[in-house]
């Protein structure tokens, strides 16, 4: 047993993973590519979980979060210490229906948080399809994208602040604060990667693709977005945007708020049949240009 196992067992209440058995389950996930970890922590709570990220740290063990593990290339195999969060940490924690907003532990999968949201005439509208497995944090992690997403945005634009666990063990929350309320670890960060994007500004504009979802690198654009669709409505920058996409690699996720919509008074489904493959893609670009966005949500559905 290595020095790793033998403190991680000592210090936890959840499960330690180190068998061979494990590391071979491990080491897939809904890509190709099949990487053994060094082993895995499933933390039982919070407190777990931070001290897991302690013993890691002390060990210089490099850290991998993972959820369901269905994105599909290789973001969640690695020679790593695995920590899987759609075990036990999986608890809606707050809920405020005046706002909107819910605030979920990362391991809470899609479809759980919507039939959670069912009662309360509201859902969390990015409807991955892989909804049955996705977890929350999965999902922040690579910006994930719904069939409306045209109609409700990404993951970037419908997370309203994210609580997180720093490489050097600070509780951060990252959100729509102004630079003065922020806690002093957040500002650091915040101060830094502004005079980074602005100094950068130029190359930004002129090499970010102009697209809805964006993945391939950090959002360092959200004091001047160039998606496709702004990700605040009030063009007010959210820390908590630059941690989406980042796929584990600038925090752990702890905590997600996220803005909810009314759920649809009335769902219609239409069925058109095109005479060739060429004809149905074609049409997309029409669809697309309906910019339906622009129409703001009223607050008791369509
Ligand atoms: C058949 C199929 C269909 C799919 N359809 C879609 C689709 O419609 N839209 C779409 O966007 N994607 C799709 N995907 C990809 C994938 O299913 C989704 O992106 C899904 O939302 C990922 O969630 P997950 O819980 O599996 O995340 P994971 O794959 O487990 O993790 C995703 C990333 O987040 C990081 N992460 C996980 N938890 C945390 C945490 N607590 N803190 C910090 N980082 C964390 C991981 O390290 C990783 O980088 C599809 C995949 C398949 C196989």
């Amino acid at each position: 047993m290595t020095s790793l196992e033998q403190t991680l067992r000592r210090t936890l209440k959840g499960e330690v993973l180190f068998d061979r058995a494990a590391r071979g389950r491990y080491s897939t996930d809904a890509s190709i590519y099949q990487i053994e970890p060094v082993g895995i922590v499933i933390p039982r709570d919070e407190t777990d979980l931070a001290l897991a990220l302690d013993v890691a740290r002390d060990a210089k063990a490099a850290l991998l979060p993972r959820g369901a593990g269905t994105s599909q290339c290789g973001q969640t195999v690695g020679a790593a210490l695995i920590v899987d969060f759609s075990k036990y940490m999986r608890n809606v924690v707050g809920f405020d229906k005046d706002r909107a907003e819910v605030t979920v532990q990362p391991g809470v999968v899609l479809d759980q948080l919507n039939a959670w949201l069912r009662p309360h005439g509201l859902w969390y509208p990015v409807d991955v399809s892989t909804s049955a497995q996705c977890t929350l944090g999965g999902m922040a992690g690579n910006n994930s994208c719904g069939s409306r997403s045209i109609r409700y945005g990404n993951m970037v634009h419908n997370v309203a602040a994210m609580d997180v666990i720093l490489a050097d063990g600070t509780r951060a929350r990252f959100d729509s604060k102004r630079p003065e309320d922020m806690q002093p670890a957040v500002r650091v960060i915040a101060d830094k990667v502004a005079a980074l994007a602005f100094a950068e500004r130029d190359e930004i504009e002129r090499m970010f693709p102009k697209v809805l979802r964006r993945v391939a690198g950090y959002n360092l654009d959200i004091f001047f977005p160039q998606s496709e669709r702004p990700y605040t409505t009030d063009n007010s920058v959210n820390l908590a945007h630059l941690l989406v996409g980042s796929e584990g690699t600038l925090a752990v996720t702890e905590r997600l708020t996220l803005k909810l919509s009314p759920l649809p008074k009335a769902k219609t489904l239409g069925v058109v049949n095109f005479a060739s493959f060429y004809k149905a893609m074609e049409s997309a670009q029409h669809i697309v240009k309906l910019k339906r966005w622009l129409a703001p949500i009223p607050p008791s559905g369509r």
